[in-house]
């Protein structure tokens, strides 16, 4: 057993961390660990967090390792932002929080998990804490990619880069870890291409698989402008229902909590000012999340639709392996016939655009609507 065996198809990256464990000289204060999503950042982030607590250098099975890799470790402090970004309030409470010696373990490691959400500002309040760590405090900070990163954090840090991992290694954990059955895992782990918490959820959530199957069916059923506009129209949808089916109930606990917390009166038409205003910043929370979580979800679809366009080129290639939508290959092989190679590069590059845009924060029903004119196929 170890704490890594949960990180999977990251051979390099799990070997420089374990030799900054082992060895004092090969250690350093700020890490940042980049990687695309779902591949397993935040699990490589715990488990050397957990390396670094245990006695053993990560057995993966004494009370440290099992802490840190599950989140509870007195000394390892995880930051995962669920608004926008990260504000410089909360940077500032994380450099003061920094400069505490570790309690239980050998070291204080401060987990970041969305360094790419970090303000410039926010950015700013940590950098002396980075730059100038106490000497048992680790950084450990997450980000898709270096240029994700405010570039002075950057700079400060060293990086270790994660792969995505191959699909059967994904099928494989989705099977150990959490008991599906191998060709479900192999499934999910392919249509959600290699990202392993979307993986989970498709295996498990028949809900999940069928919104993702809507998805894949968009594409080839988009002829006219009407079409193209009833499309955008379900992208959103789809992606509404996700984020809403994940938000009402959560939201309605949290203000259930808050209000007991002020001891205000539940039944009262008004509330005192002092209590409406944390009531109003608790909603303002509330909606930069669901905003987020909507975006993620819509980016997701459209990843979902480009794998169609590219399965239809693989198709054209003549090689016929590999492909994402394994389960959906009569309608890949019917836009491989309808679509040349280069109108299938077009309607790519139309949904690579449209993330952008979303990304830029364009509305998104226009940018899917100027997507999907594009992605419009003769009959
Ligand atoms: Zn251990």
């Amino acid at each position: 057993m170890s704490v890594w065996r949960d990180v999977i198809g990251q051979d390099s990256a799990v070997a420089t961390l374990q030799r900054a464990v082992a060895e004092p000289g090969a250690m350093t204060h700020a890490w940042l660990l980049t990687g695309p999503p779902g591949s397993g950042r935040s699990v490589a982030a715990r488990a050397f967090a957990g390396a670094l607590e245990c006695p053993q250098n990560g057995c993966g099975e004494c009370r440290e390792c099992r802490t840190a890799v599950d989140g509870t470790h007195a000394d390892v402090d995880l930051v995962a932002t669920e608004g926008l970004s990260i504000k410089v309030e909360q940077a500032r409470e994380l450099a003061a929080m920094s400069a505490l010696r570790p309690s239980v373990g050998p070291w204080r490691v401060i987990i970041i998990e969305d360094a790419d959400r970090l303000t410039e500002r926010a950015a700013d309040a940590l950098l002396k804490a980075i730059e100038e760590p106490v000497a048992r405090t680790v950084w450990i900070l997450c980000a898709p990619s270096l240029e994700d990163v405010v570039i002075t954090i950057r700079s400060r840090s060293r990086h270790v880069r994660l792969r995505t991992p191959p699909v059967e290694a994904v099928a494989e954990l989705l099977h150990r870890r959490d008991g599906i059955e191998m060709p479900m895992a192999l499934y999910a782990a392919r249509a959600a291409q290699s990202h392993v918490g979307l993986a989970r959820r498709l295996a498990r959530d028949e809900g999940a698989r069928i919104r993702r199957r809507d998805v894949v069916a968009l594409a080839g059923r988009i002829h006219g402008v009407g079409d193209a506009v009833g499309a955008a129209a379900d992208l959103m949808s789809i992606a509404d229902e996700e984020s809403t089916a994940a938000a009402t109930e959560r939201d309605v606990a949290e203000r259930q909590r808050l209000m007991e917390m002020l001891g205000a009166d539940p039944t009262a038409r008004t509330q005192p000012p002092h209590i409406r205003s944390q009531i109003s910043s608790l909603e303002k929370e509330q909606k930069a999340r669901a905003t987020r979580h909507s975006r993620d979800v819509l980016d997701r679809s459209l990843v979902d639709l480009l794998s169609v366009y590219r399965d239809a080129l693989v198709v054209h290639s003549g090689a016929g392996l590999g492909l994402v939508n394994q389960d959906s290959i009569r309608e890949v092989q019917a836009l491989a016939r309808s679509m040349s190679p280069e109108q299938l590069l077009g309607a790519m590059d139309a949904i690579g655009t449209a993330r952008e845009r979303i990304g830029l924060n364009v509305a998104p029903l226009l940018a899917l609507e100027a997507m999907a004119i594009t992605l419009r196929v003769p009959r």
